[in-house]
């Protein structure tokens, strides 16, 4: 049977999942692993279709010191071990820059366009790119598809995804661009299935995770987002501040003396719930502490998310739904049900039982909006669109050889 391997590669960690294709455009999930520690303390971890264990092995620091090594090793059990042998990979690119609002196929001529971009995401691109590049060495016909975080927000207008700064700046790039776009995506193509009514309407998506952005759809597209030019802007985040005075940078510059390295790791990895609190930067240890900083730190993030829905009610003009997803948004009853209170002055409500199984619908009867949790797939997105430009690919051979 043809499967599809989809790659999301960051600094340290290779995820991947193989898909099936079982029929037009039906995808089933047959593994996801990953290795990380990569450069650390190497391992590899993988489970089957029903979480079944299928590998669980460390690996020495010299064998792993690097992504592609990371992605020769993954391969290589995938092709020896378990005879999978893909048709197509689909990877996970954060920046696809001003140039791409679609998944493209990757030849060497678009990864040289997408190293223009590593500037804009110094963290996540190269990790994207270099995974790709060792599969167009190793197996250059093995068709490959890049998929962008920031390409479903290019829907956005003018007014949208510019900064008040000289034209020229916007010109080389930096735009307010959005992330987490995968994830948008697969919501919005999951509302009309969930909640036909609301689809067409103005929705508020959450993504919550390690990283956390939200995103106002009309009629299933994006008009605004709370990230920017960079995934450092926006909601508090597992490490990362949120949106802040750019004021601080240039006191942490003039008066802490901080190099534009020392800023970029402070505010990628030092900041946000984990800064905040001084206790963790993972929401279920803060909701377990008694310290009264992770409070404060859990406080601080319902608080924006609150602020920052009003922003986006505002860019939509009125709310019609307010949908939850990622791991704080689909697992945290608490976290969702102090967010809804902030939507109190909007007419919403929650129903605690409802909140409490994580139910798909968990706003209340007499709610004036309803509130849902709906659980995100940005790998089955990748794989999806994979698919769908292998199909786009095949046919448009097709005809010319037709017409030849
Ligand atoms: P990412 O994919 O960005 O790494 P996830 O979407 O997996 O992140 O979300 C990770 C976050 O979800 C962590 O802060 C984790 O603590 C939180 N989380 C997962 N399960 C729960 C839960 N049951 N209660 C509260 N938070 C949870």
């Amino acid at each position: 049977m043809d499967t599809i391997l989809v790659v999301n590669a960051g600094s340290s960690s290779v995820k991947f999942q193989v898909y099936s294709i079982e029929g037009e455009g039906i995808l089933r999930r047959q593994l996801k692993g990953q290795m990380d520690g990569i450069g650390s303390r190497p391992r590899l971890r993988a489970t089957g279709s029903t979480g079944n264990p299928l590998a669980d092995r460390a690996y020495p620091i010299e064998a792993v010191p690097d992504v592609p090594a990371a992605m020769d090793i993954a391969g290589a059990w995938l092709r020896d071990e378990l005879r999978i042998h893909p048709i197509a990979v689909g990877h996970r690119v954060v920046h696809g820059g001003p140039d791409y609002d679609r998944p493209i196929q990757v030849d060497h001529g678009v990864v040289t366009r997408l190293e223009r971009f590593i500037a804009l995401a110094p963290l996540h691109q190269p990790h994207n790119l270099a995974p790709i590049r060792s599969i167009l060495a190793n197996f250059p016909q093995l068709p490959q598809v890049a998929c962008f975080d920031t390409a479903f927000h290019r829907t956005h207008s003018p007014v949208a995804d510019h900064y008040a700064i000289p034209h020229q700046l916007y010109a080389e790039g930096v735009r307010r661009y959005g992330f987490h776009g995968l994830s948008y995506e697969y919501i919005a193509k999951t509302l009309p299935r969930v909640a036909p009514k609301i689809a067409n309407g103005r929705v508020i998506v959450a993504h919550l995770g390690s990283g956390a952005s939200m995103c106002a759809l009309s009629a299933g597209r994006s008009v605004e987002s709370t990230m920017g030019f960079t995934a450092l802007d926006g909601l508090p985040m597992g490490t990362r501040p949120g949106q802040i005075d750019p004021g601080v940078v240039l006191y942490l510059i003039s008066e802490k003396g901080m190099s534009a390295s020392n800023i970029q790791n402070f505010l990628y990895r030092d900041c946000g719930l984990k800064g905040l609190s001084g206790v963790s930067n993972d929401m279920r240890e803060l909701e377990s502490s008694e310290d009264p900083r992770a409070r404060l730190a859990i406080e601080y993030f319902n608080y924006r998310i609150g602020l920052n829905a009003g922003m986006l009610a505002a860019a939509l003009q009125g709310l019609d739904a307010f949908v939850f997803t990622a791991g704080i948004g689909e697992n945290s009853a608490t976290i969702r049900a102090h967010v809804v209170g902030q939507l109190a002055w909007l007419g919403v409500t929650l129903d605690p039982a409802l909140n409490s199984r994580n139910a798909q619908l968990i706003s209340g009867s007499d709610s004036r909006i309803p509130v849902y949790v709906v659980p995100t797939d940005e790998e089955l997105m990748i794989a999806q669109h994979t698919v769908s430009l292998l199909m786009k690919t095949a046919s448009t051979n097709q005809r010319q050889e037709r017409a030849s």
